[in-house]
């Protein structure tokens, strides 16, 4: 497994390079493993979606701190074993400054040029008082900490068209959006959704009020009627009817459902890039069956 304190490669090109050049990026969503068998497994999804040359690749970061090194490790093994342009993302819940610094300044010195910065969900059982130290409370106030250290650093920040939970209304998230733009990040990858429609608009919504960086839906291909469920519940994002009336239609039937998750989300991308969205991301749940077909799809 590459050393996360191996010597430093040449640097990345800042992701806002690549938006620059106006093509339509695909980017692709890893998380950290548990354990070495899903590393072999990472691996061979790694080695698999690299004919479909991903334009960058990025790796979560685990609630509160949880995968630190491990996140730091995978995005090494991606960007060294498979040498795609990686993002890590980095979270601030139950971190210090100096403990967001000391992670940032290790993936800099490694030549890493691009950072999903994100403040993380509080996690179960702690308070928000307890939760967020010193004055790092929102991703706003991360994208200004990484910019104060490193203002070449290339930031990505989340965005969310069906409004983030926590948010008391619409007006008030888009606000806290164009805070995180204004502190410096180059751009807005969303929370998934299903429903094109909703992404459409959150788009109007951003250039009204004047967020003007690229904005990169985000998909993610259905697998089961119980994961959707699940995930849509914690980020809130809405299921059509007519979602689930397919996947209920498919019963029990693993590679049914697969396949109409697949056909959604090439539908959804489909309807984006002739739109003129600057790319898609895929939440890709450490597989390349989804990621493999729809580059499929997408090329016919
Ligand atoms: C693309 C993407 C990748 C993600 N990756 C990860 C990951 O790797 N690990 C992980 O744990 N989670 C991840 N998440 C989930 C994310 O951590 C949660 O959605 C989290 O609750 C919000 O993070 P944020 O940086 O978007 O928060 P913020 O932008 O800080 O927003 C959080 C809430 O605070 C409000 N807010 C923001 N600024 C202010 C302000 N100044 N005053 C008052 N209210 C304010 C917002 O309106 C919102 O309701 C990801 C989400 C996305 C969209």
């Amino acid at each position: 497994m590459p050393d996360a304190t191996s010597s430093p490669s040449p640097s990345d090109r800042p992701i806002s390079e690549l938006f620059a050049e106006k093509r339509q990026l695909r980017s692709l969503e890893f998380f950290p493993p548990k354990d070495e068998a899903g590393v072999d497994a990472l691996r061979q999804t790694a080695a698999a979606l690299q004919k479909i040359e991903p334009d960058f690749v990025s790796m979560t970061y685990g609630a509160g701190g949880s995968t630190q090194e491990r996140t730091a490790q995978m995005t090494c093994l991606l960007r060294e074993e498979f040498g795609f342009t990686v993002m890590p993302h980095l979270t601030a819940v139950n971190h210090t400054r100096a403990e967001v610094a000391a992670v940032a300044d290790g993936h800099y010195g490694r030549g890493i040029r691009n950072i999903m910065a994100l403040r993380g969900d509080v996690p179960n059982g702690l308070s928000a008082a307890s939760a967020f130290k010193e004055d790092l409370r929102f991703g706003s106030d991360v994208v200004a900490l990484l910019k104060e250290l490193h203002p070449d650093l290339c930031l990505g920040v989340g965005g969310y068209p069906e409004k983030h939970p926590e948010a008391p209304s619409f007006d008030a998230d888009l606000a806290n959006l164009k805070r995180k733009v204004d502190a410096g990040a180059s751009f807005i990858t969303t929370q998934l959704f299903f429903d094109n429609d909703a992404f459409h608009r959150f788009v109007d919504r951003c250039r009204a009020a004047g967020i003007t960086v690229p904005i990169v839906p985000g998909i993610m291909p259905v697998l089961s009627l119980h994961q959707v469920t699940r995930i849509t519940r914690i980020c809130g994002a809405s299921l059509p009817e007519r979602l689930v009336r397919r996947i209920e239609a498919a019963g029990d039937q693993p590679e049914i459902i697969e396949a109409v998750g697949i056909d959604w989300a090439l539908a959804q991308i489909r309807d984006l890039l002739a739109a003129g969205a600057p790319g898609y991301h895929l939440y890709i749940l450490n597989r390349a069956r989804a990621a493999l077909t729809l580059a499929a799809g997408l090329a016919a």
